[in-house]
């Protein structure tokens, strides 16, 4: 589903990507973790080309990513992305935050746009804030209304960049639940995270990444009880 080759970026003479690769397949959920400044975000960015890389390359469902145009518009619509911050449109009641992209860049009717949102946003939780405007929201309510809109345009898979970083420590079980369904559902996943937690119990495959490498990759509980670089092991005594 999401192939990566050999993908290099450089921020100046700073390697931000040292030939990485990764594979996801259809219905997998691959968290990556890593220290601060490892690439994580980078790695995410240019999965759907908020970043573009150096060399090397990605495919989403066996199709290259188009540098530009629409057709990047149209592979960037399969991907679904969540952010630290939550990105909403600040002007739009939570229900048209899911309808706008559906309506202008699928071609799908209001009707059917509207009907969609509302079943995401029970889906999510949130039902009864759809005509709220996001700054009435809590922070979780308004990261759980931005994967709501992310699915709206029926991705084929989601990137979750560091999504429950700025929330509250009480809301991030509501969204870590809300992840945790969407993976139970085979939605395709990566998630940059540092709830290792969620990691263990919903990752199939955890990615760890140091200086802009991916130094080692495995199954959880492997990963997490037996890693088996220097690197893996000193970053988990960190944040275990
Ligand atoms: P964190 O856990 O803090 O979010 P990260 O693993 O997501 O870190 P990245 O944000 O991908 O790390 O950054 C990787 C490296 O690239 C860092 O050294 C960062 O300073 C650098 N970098 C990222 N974006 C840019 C940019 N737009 N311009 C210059 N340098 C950048
Ligand atoms: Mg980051």
């Amino acid at each position: 589903m999401i192939e990566v080759r050999g993908l290099y970026k450089r921020f100046g003479d700073h390697t931000a990507l040292r030939d990485v690769d990764l594979d996801v397949a259809r219905g997998e959920v691959v968290v990556v973790i890593g220290p601060s400044g490892s690439g994580k975000s980078t790695l995410c960015r240019c999965l759907n080309r908020l970043e573009t890389p150096d060399a090397g390359a990605v495919r989403i469902d066996g199709a290259e990513l188009p540098a530009e145009g629409r057709a990047l518009a149209r592979l960037r619509a399969d991907v679904g992305m969540v952010f630290q911050s939550f990105n909403l449109f600040q002007h739009k009641t939570v229900l048209e935050n899911l309808t706008l992209a559906p309506t202008r860049v699928r071609g799908v009717s209001r009707a059917e746009a509207e009907r969609h949102a509302r079943a995401l946003l029970d889906r999510v939780g949130i039902g009864a804030q759809a005509g709220k405007l996001p700054a009435q929201l809590s922070g979780g309510q308004q990261q759980r209304a931005a994967i709501a809109r992310a699915l709206a345009m029926r991705p084929k898979a989601m990137l979750f960049d560091e999504p429950t970083s700025a929330l509250d420590p009480e809301m991030v079980g509501e969204v870590l639940d809300v992840m945790t369904g969407l993976a139970r559902d085979g939605m395709t996943m990566v998630v940059v995270t540092h709830e290792m937690g969620f990691a263990r119990q919903v990752a199939d495959r955890v990615v760890f990444m140091a200086d802009g490498e991916v130094v080692e990759t495995g199954a959880p509980a492997a990963f997490f009880d037996s890693p088996a670089t220097d690197r893996a092991r000193d970053f988990l005594a960190k944040v275990l």
